[in-house]
């Protein structure tokens, strides 16, 4: 790609062609707001939060979707840029109801961000809450579509990420708002309750139902972790608060998964804090199963093992490998079926 310069607030940058102005800002530094765009969605140009002014161009140019030329000279924060950028926030700020007191959004909103460093206090234009009904139908999700921003995040992660086409813009002009299918509740529609569209929101619009009253982003510390459902190996944040896992996103920095999960992988954490959940192994005894340490578990299941190989024969002895273990112990296990007891009945959870 072709070496070029440019100036964005007094800074002479190389970069590369075929880049926009907001990523060589952001690549360098200069702090540009955003709502609408977000790396992993490829689509952009709908908050125009973002505005610059080049030198040469008319009026206030996008940066998420400006491609930086050579020779360009931007400004990022000139009076206008700024009173422009208040006034959009601040009609968002009035169309919505956006009580960020108790909002689960506060803390990670983009839109609560912006009007922090922009210093806006409240909206200087009259109330326009629109008083939707809160989706409560997923089992997962809650959606306040009185706090969305018409983004497009959600719906550009469910159809070309997620590709699970389950969300779209409905209705027009004041009315307009995203749904679900034709306009099904959540929880009735096809959603597969991935999580993908609750990542991508940039305010608390789209929430999780478990984790609401759970803790603050900033009361959380973030483990980054492999999930342990399958194989893929995606990669992970255990959001923890007191030692308890309250909420699980996806890293999106990461192969292989780059901040998509499935709904196991997002939101089926609540086994590792499960009361039902075996921590050591049982053997029955009298009818009845009992917790015995490891050393007399193994014990028992060699000898076990052995009886049979002697009476029956290597052949009545099968091992069955796991989806959820590492290659190292299914290798280990194949070996031991192999090399130990002499028999090739080895299979795998997932062969089916
Ligand atoms: S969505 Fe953001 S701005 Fe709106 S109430 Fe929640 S935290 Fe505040
Ligand atoms: S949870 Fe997944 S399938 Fe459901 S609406 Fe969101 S992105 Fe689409
Ligand atoms: S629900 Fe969230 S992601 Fe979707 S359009 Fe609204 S603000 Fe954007």
């Amino acid at each position: 790609m072709k070496n070029i310069s440019l100036n964005i607030d007094g800074k002479n940058i190389k970069t590369v062609e075929r880049k926009t102005v907001l990523n060589v800002a952001r690549e360098n530094g200069i702090y540009i707001p955003t709502l609408c765009y977000h790396p992993r969605t490829k689509q952009a140009g709908k908050c125009r939060i973002c505005v610059v002014e080049v030198k040469g161009l008319p009026g206030l140019r996008v940066s998420c979707s400006l491609e930086a030329k050579d020779g360009m000279e931007v400004l990022t924060n000139t009076g206008r840029i700024i009173e422009t950028r208040k006034m959009i926030v601040e009609l968002y700020l009035s169309s919505g109801r956006h009580n960020c007191i108790s909002c689960e959004g506060s803390g990670t909103c983009e839109l609560q961000d912006a009007a922090y460093h922009l210093g806006i206090e409240k909206s200087s234009f009259p109330n326009m809450t629109k008083d939707i009904p809160i989706d409560t139908s997923s089992p997962m999700i809650i959606r306040d579509m009185n706090k969305c921003i018409q983004c497009y995040r959600c719906i550009a992660g469910c159809n070309d990420i997620a590709v699970n086409e389950v969300l779209d813009m409905g209705f027009r002009s004041s009315r307009m708002t995203v749904v679900c299918d034709t306009n099904k509740p959540m929880g009735k529609s096809s959603c597969v309750i991935c999580g993908e569209c609750v990542q991508l929101c940039p305010t608390g619009a789209l929430t999780e139902r478990k984790s609401a009253t759970k803790g603050r982003d900033w009361e959380t510390g973030k483990i980054k972790t492999t999930c342990p459902y399958c194989g893929v190996g995606c990669q992970m944040y255990l959001h923890v608060r007191d030692n308890e896992i309250i909420k699980v996103t996806g890293a999106e920095d990461t192969a292989p998964n780059y901040g998509s999960l499935c709904i196991k992988g997002r939101f089926g954490y609540d086994f590792v804090h499960s009361h039902e959940r075996l921590r050591s192994p049982l053997l029955r005894k009298n009818g009845e199963f009992a917790e015995v340490s490891w050393e007399d578990a193994l014990d028992f299941t060699a000898k076990k093992l052995l009886e049979i190989k002697k009476n029956h024969g290597p052949e009545s002895i099968v091992g069955i490998g796991c989806a959820r273990t590492t290659n190292e112990n299914n290798y280990v296990m194949m070996k031991f079926m192999r090399a130990v007891i002499g028999t090739n009945n080895v299979d795998h959870c997932a062969r089916t």
